[in-house]
């Protein structure tokens, strides 16, 4: 059997039938914004890896700090012990993050850190007295990971979930804010979706734990952009009813939308904020639930006490090391042009596709790029001329889109949007 024949008698792959896998490239190699074919072949990846290779691949500072971490120390369990790559990462971490975000819980993945997140706001309630606060409040057309608390909080219809509804907690779902990025705000609260949350958060108050809601961009939901004023007027309500904010900014956070973290463009702060994919850079899975120190205090001072998660590999040594020199190389800062670049350019190559038939929209925010087609895009297509375009996207409903490595050049990204606009036509 080939490699590429094993693979398809023997291993799963997110999202795919096993009977009908569609065309699958075997990968050798990356480099920067390139991944290298088994033949030889190379494609520019205008995924980032599922937006998380914002340096590129291999970026020697971080596979150098994963390098010489490996020498030492590779893991080391966390109950009782510590190590110098977790206490460099938290420090980094600390220095970026707004003031009040204070209490770093490291997991393993994005989904993990939802859970974790959830959790940390039903001990939270459970610690302050009020008790019988189980239930999560958020917005339709979000995304929050694939384990079964985090599912429960994704979109009710349109999200991949809608299968497993029967089997899910309820949770409380308000229309998604109709006010995009960019518009102006109205302040009549029907209009803005303010009035609806209020009303929600008035009844439910008593069993309501937390609002779930990922900051200005709903990723996977649908790569949607609604406007800042929706965060401020969502934490005014939750602090009014003692619910706590909770931002999952696992997409959004280091950069992608142009601030350095989402909530910037609205200068909000959650009591809760959930961090992962591009974390290390695209190096090696990690993930991190950040608190208040209020929030930590609180459950501190509560008869549980101790926060009651502990995942095998926390604050695994080797990932803490990358995502400590992912997080350096961000704060030199030439993100910001960078990704003040891509967006211009991604505004003024994508353009043209607004005027093809299949085409519904054509959006652009910081580095996210959006061709939302009128129909739902086969991935498959996409996925068959990628040799050909040289250029890897895998679309997803509606939409054909781009986040890619930050470090990617003029020449490169205008590769990228060519392949989006000649798939837009296409496929349309
Ligand atoms: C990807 C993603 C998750 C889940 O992260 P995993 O690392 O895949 O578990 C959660 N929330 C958002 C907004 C995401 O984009």
């Amino acid at each position: 059997m080939t490699p590429l024949e094993f693979d398809a008698r023997h291993l799963w792959h997110p999202y795919t039938n096993v009977l009908n896998p569609g065309p699958m490239h075997l990968i050798t190699g990356a480099e920067g914004v390139w991944l290298t074919r088994e033949d030889g072949g190379k494609m520019i990846d205008g995924m980032s890896s599922w937006w998380c290779a914002i340096h590129g691949h291999r970026h020697p500072a971080i596979t150098g700090a994963m390098a010489r971490q490996l020498e030492t120390l590779p893991h080391v369990m966390f109950g009782g012990l510590t190590h110098e790559p977790a206490v460099a990462l938290g420090q980094q971490m600390i220095n970026l993050l707004p003031d009040g975000m204070d209490r770093i819980f490291y997991c393993d993945s994005g989904s993990v850190s939802i859970e974790v997140a959830l959790k940390m706001a039903v001990q939270y309630q459970m610690a302050m007295g009020r008790t019988g606060r189980f239930e999560f409040a958020t917005i339709r057309g979000g995304y929050h990971g694939d384990t079964w608390k985090a599912m429960s909080v994704c979109d009710p219809v349109n999200g991949m979930h809608g299968l497993f509804s029967g089997a899910l907690s309820i949770q409380h779902f308000l229309p998604r804010p109709d006010v995009r990025f960019g518009e102006d705000w109205p302040n009549d609260p029907v209009e803005n979706g303010l009035g609806a949350l209020a009303q929600l958060l008035e009844e439910k108050s008593d069993s309501i734990a937390a609002l779930i809601l990922e900051p200005i961009v709903q990723g996977a939901g649908g790569m949607y952009f609604y406007h800042p004023d929706y965060l401020r007027g969502a934490r005014a309500l939750c602090d009014q009813h003692g619910i706590l904010l909770i931002f999952d900014e696992i997409a959004t956070g280091f950069g992608r939308t142009g601030k350095l973290f989402a909530m910037d463009h609205a200068g909000v702060v959650p009591d809760i904020l959930c961090l992962g994919k591009a974390l290390t850079g695209g190096h090696i899975s990690f993930a991190a639930t950040v608190a208040t120190e209020d929030v930590a205090q609180g459950i501190g001072n509560s008869a549980a006490g101790v926060m009651m998660h502990g995942p095998t590999y926390m604050a695994n040594p080797l990932a803490c090391a990358a995502g400590a020199a992912s997080l350096g190389l961000l704060a030199q800062g030439d993100w910001q042009a960078q990704t003040a670049m891509i967006e211009a350019q991604m505004a003024r190559e994508l353009a043209p596709a607004r005027d093809l038939p299949g085409v519904a929209e054509v959006r652009v925010l910081g580095a996210i790029g959006v061709i939302e087609m009128k129909e739902v895009v086969d991935p498959e297509i996409a996925h068959r001329l990628a040799p050909e375009t040289g250029v890897w996207l895998r679309p997803f409903n509606h939409n054909i889109y781009t986040m890619p490595p930050f470090v990617i050049s003029p020449d490169e990204l205008s590769q990228v949007t060519s392949a989006m606009v000649a798939l837009a036509g296409g496929a349309g």
